[in-house]
């Protein structure tokens, strides 16, 4: 199977967070969409690994894609290994993804950050022809790598407009009952269920505001995006929630 758009990310619930909605929004247009986890979750507080898989089948229906897979690598142990690259470098072989979404390289959890410096890297050598890697599939490399920045305190190079798609990724987060659901008082270390939707929200109204719309999802890219019709540049200056970039 071939790909339009892949996302990469740690866990299973991490890309419904970041940029399921764009995912969605792609596959509502025609676009052959997919998901690539690369851990089964096995090290997470709250749910077992088979739960998870189950509310991620559950979300990524919701979410429209063609494709998820898992390459369970350590839960908490993601690092830059020669393996794991050559694992995802297979992946990117086999779909062919044009546009790769990958997290932002700095993050909170260090599998995050690790996840996002591993699809980068895995993105370059899949492209390398005389790397011989498992599966033999020809050499590819995404034309296309975009980090998703939702958590990034960083300007966003482009926002994706998710106002149509973003009660279903609601629901493609709410899938995972077993990461969102209350648990019993004294032992949050998660916010109350209650807590999620208006904390999603705001996040999205946030990025929604920066580019002039209700609800947006933010990327950033490694290098600068060229404009080849300057003419098709579609944003308002002077429409767009007053916030400005800092330089
Ligand atoms: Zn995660």
């Amino acid at each position: 199977m071939e790909l339009d758009l892949l996302a990469l990310a740690a866990h299973r619930d991490d890309v419904e967070q970041t940029c399921g909605g764009t995912l969605l929004r792609m596959a509502g247009q025609g676009a052959r969409t997919g998901i690539l986890d690369l851990t089964a979750g096995e090290m997470g507080t709250r749910g077992t690994a088979q739960e998870r898989a189950r509310e991620a089948a559950r979300a990524a229906k919701l979410l429209q894609v063609s494709w998820r897979g898992n390459l369970e690598l350590p839960d908490g142990g993601l690092e830059m290994r020669q393996e794991y690259l050559h694992a995802i470098a297979a992946v990117l072989r086999k779909l062919r993804p044009r546009v790769l979404l990958v997290p932002f390289p700095q993050a909170r959890h260090p599998d995050h950050a690790m996840a996002g410096k591993l699809g980068y890297r895995a993105a370059f050598l899949a492209g390398l022809k005389r790397l011989k890697l498992p599966g033999g599939e020809e050499a590819f490399r995404p034309r296309t790598v975009l980090y998703a920045s939702l958590y990034a305190r960083r300007a966003p190079s482009l926002i994706v407009d998710i106002s149509e798609q973003f009660e279903t990724r609601m629901r493609a987060l709410e899938a995972y009952g077993s990461q969102y659901a209350d648990q019993p008082a004294g032992k949050r270390i998660f916010p109350a269920a209650a807590e999620v939707r208006p904390r999603v929200e705001a996040l999205a109204r946030y990025f929604g505001m920066l580019a002039g719309v209700r609800y947006g999802e933010p990327f950033i890219s490694p290098t600068p995006l060229a404009a080849r019709e300057p003419r098709d540049l579609d944003y308002d200056t002077f429409t767009q929630g007053g916030i400005i970039t800092p330089f």
